[in-house]
């Protein structure tokens, strides 16, 4: 597979109404795990690191990272600045060299969140008009965790959410590549019961008025029939995190225990790589709608 840019890669997943998975890393562990599965199944895949996960890998070595994965194999994988909160945050991420940015003003007013948003469009196409930026419209909850109740604030009642209208304006003044709306998505995951149901309806009519590709942030306890309902309806990229941190989570201790007195920790991480590759397959697999 030849590396295509991403905007290719995005504006022709919508035409065969696949779309891109996006998953997070805050290690090499995680990154292996990722490129693995892609690689396997020959999908374009996208990394993100919030800005949490970017301090603890290091803005520029995250970017070395998935930038010598796709020379050396001429594979589609790009970075994502995830959940991009301040404007110091963006210049690290350009200078570092991300392929994309969202930054995140979906707790601002609307009218704010469009100038702040407008401001960073501004900067990243004066200094590489290659990178691409989302914007995101609604507060759909922050963290990437299994909760037991609806993150505090989170848009899913059906008049937070966002409009056809609202993305329009946003789209057409801010000049984003990609926008993410709140269309009954959240971060974070229940333990024991499914994410609410997205709003397919408008996911369709906001991709119309909106003209770009959509992201769809908090994918992880989604129903599968909800994620094909919203692909087919507009959304071109797909958020997983805390599926795979769950994943990784039980895999680290399943190697802990296989290994009890192992010290290496190349001989105990591969668990936890097959377990994160296991369920970002079973994800691409459905998004890409391979069976
Ligand atoms: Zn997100």
């Amino acid at each position: 597979m030849k590396p295509q840019a991403l905007e290719k890669i995005l504006k022709d997943a919508r035409e065969k109404k696949i779309a891109v998975g996006h998953f997070n890393i805050s290690d090499f562990a995680g990154l292996k795990a990722i490129f693995e599965a892609a690689k396997e199944l020959a999908v374009p895949v996208v990394i993100g690191t919030s800005e949490g996960e970017r301090s603890f890998l290091g803005a520029r070595q995250a970017a070395a990272a998935v930038r010598s994965l796709r020379e050396e194999h001429e594979f589609p994988i790009f970075l994502n600045a995830d959940h991009t909160h301040s404007f110091e945050k963006v210049k690290e991420a350009v200078a570092a060299g991300y392929d994309a940015i969202l930054f995140d003003g979906g707790k601002l007013p609307l009218e704010e969140n469009i100038r702040e948003t407008k401001k960073v469009v501004e900067y990243v196409k004066s200094k590489n008009p290659t990178i691409l930026v989302e914007g995101e419209i609604g507060y759909i909850g922050s963290s990437s965790e299994v909760f037991k109740e609806i993150p505090e604030g989170a848009a899913i009642r059906p008049e937070d959410l966002t409009t056809a209208e609202q993305a329009k304006e946003f789209v057409e003044k801010t000049g984003v590549d990609l926008l993410a709306p709140a269309v009954g998505n959240i971060h974070g995951m229940f333990a024991n019961a499914p994410n609410p149901r997205l709003d397919i309806a408008r996911i369709a009519e906001i991709r119309v008025a909106a003209g770009v590709p959509l992201v769809l942030h908090g994918g992880s306890g989604i129903l599968d029939e909800d994620f094909l309902g919203a692909i087919n309806a507009g959304i071109s990229l797909v958020h997983i995190n805390t599926e795979i941190r769950v994943a990784w989570r039980k895999g680290l201790e399943e190697g802990l225990k296989r290994h009890p007195d192992e010290i290496s920790p190349h001989k105990v991480l591969p668990s936890a790589v097959d377990a994160v590759k296991k369920v970002v397959k079973a994800r691409l697999a459905l998004f890409n709608r391979i069976s």
